[in-house]
């Protein structure tokens, strides 16, 4: 679909929801341009360096400008540029700003609930996400959850299956996990702790030194497009995959209450659409970008492992352990995880079926 097309069906579409007789007649923008000039800031919880997600929120915005024929403006800003990248919640919970593009997984500090919103161990890739999300009762869940800290969320796009990081030699058994130490926040860390490593957290700029100076032994950061940016290949060369604990991280649009309800109804429209098309774009990104970057780590020196069949089944053991733990301790984790963990099982048993099927029978090609 042309982009003028795309905008005549968005406008004349948001036109019929106001529910104004004749729209299809009327010029595009007619009334965006009886309406408010409206001024918003968004702070991500990325820098521009990330720019496949990082430009989820510039992308948004675009859109929304001109949906709204220039009247409704929002403008993005990196993280630190107006908060560090951990506060977007609480920046768009009071009111700093009106709206924020983060992962809900980094406030998992505040309660463990907020994991479901962005991914968990073995959980949901990114198009059982939305599966979840949009007919599986996600999106109730979450915005009911986010009531609580004045929110309301949108998704905002997904890395895919994350990698399993890179370690500077080889994991041939659980038994090679024992003390060594790796970057990986939230449950995953959680996971490697339970099988013998030692989780760390450090931000993105600061693994690639520590990897080299081997004061860590191994780091996941996304996968093969980001990695390569940061050079870890250079310094740890075993690749291994899948990152069981990101299934897909899924990212989010977080809106504080009393701005979305103050927003013409035609804004919230265009909020709403151009914020899902901006996410759709960011996962096609991705799988596209991906496999050259892989092919390029590859010829780098990049080493590709499979994790050992006996670490992703004592991974899923510790996982299923921290699930029952965190069912009984938080009557909120609970309420999503009875949701969502049928769902996963389902998902898991449709997808193998068909499409697990097919594309691990197609031949690989060098
Ligand atoms: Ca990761």
């Amino acid at each position: 679909m042309s982009r003028r097309s795309f905008l005549h069906k968005a406008v004349t579409g948001v036109a019929g929801v106001a529910g104004v007789a004749g729209s299809a007649a009327l010029p595009q923008g007619a009334f965006a341009a009886k309406g408010p000039s409206v001024r918003w800031r968004l702070t991500s919880s990325f820098p521009k360096s990330l720019d496949a997600i990082w430009g989820v929120g510039p992308r948004m915005a675009e859109r929304v400008l001109e949906l709204t024929d220039g009247k409704f403006e929002i403008r993005a800003f990196a993280a630190g540029e107006i908060v560090p990248g951990l506060q977007v919640l609480d920046a768009v919970q009071n009111g700093t700003v009106e709206c924020g593009h983060t992962a809900s997984y980094y406030y998992v500090g505040k309660n463990t609930a907020f994991a479901f919103e962005t991914t968990l161990p073995f959980g949901l890739t990114a198009r059982q996400h939305n599966a979840w999300y949009y007919f599986g009762g996600g999106q109730q869940l979450t915005r009911e959850f986010l009531k609580n800290y004045n929110i309301i969320n949108f998704p905002g796009g997904n890395t895919g299956t994350q990698m399993g990081g890179w370690w500077r030699s080889e994991i041939k058994s659980v038994r090679d996990l024992q003390g060594m130490k790796i970057r990986i926040p939230g449950f995953g860390g959680r996971i490697m702790a339970a099988l013998g490593a030692v989780p760390q957290t450090i931000p993105g700029g600061d693994i690639y030194p520590a990897l080299e100076k081997g004061t860590i032994d191994a780091a996941e950061w996304v996968g093969p497009y980001d990695d390569e940016k940061l050079g870890f290949h250079k310094v740890a060369k075993y690749y291994y995959y899948p990152g069981f604990w990101e299934p897909g991280a899924s990212l989010s649009y977080y809106v504080n209450q009393a701005a979305w309800a103050s927003l013409p109804k035609q804004y919230q429209t265009a909020f709403e659409v151009a914020a899902a098309e901006a996410a759709m774009r960011m996962n096609a990104e991705y799988d596209a970008k991906n496999p050259p970057a892989l092919a390029r780590l590859i010829r780098a020196g990049a080493q590709l492992r499979l994790y050992p069949r006996d670490v992703l089944e004592a991974a899923y053991a510790e996982a299923e352990k921290i699930y029952a733990q965190e069912r009984q301790n938080n009557p909120d984790f609970k309420k999503f995880f009875d949701s969502w963990n049928v769902f996963r099982h389902d998902q898991s048993n449709w997808f193998r079926v068909a499409e697990n099927a097919l594309s691990s029978f197609i031949p690989r090609t060098k």
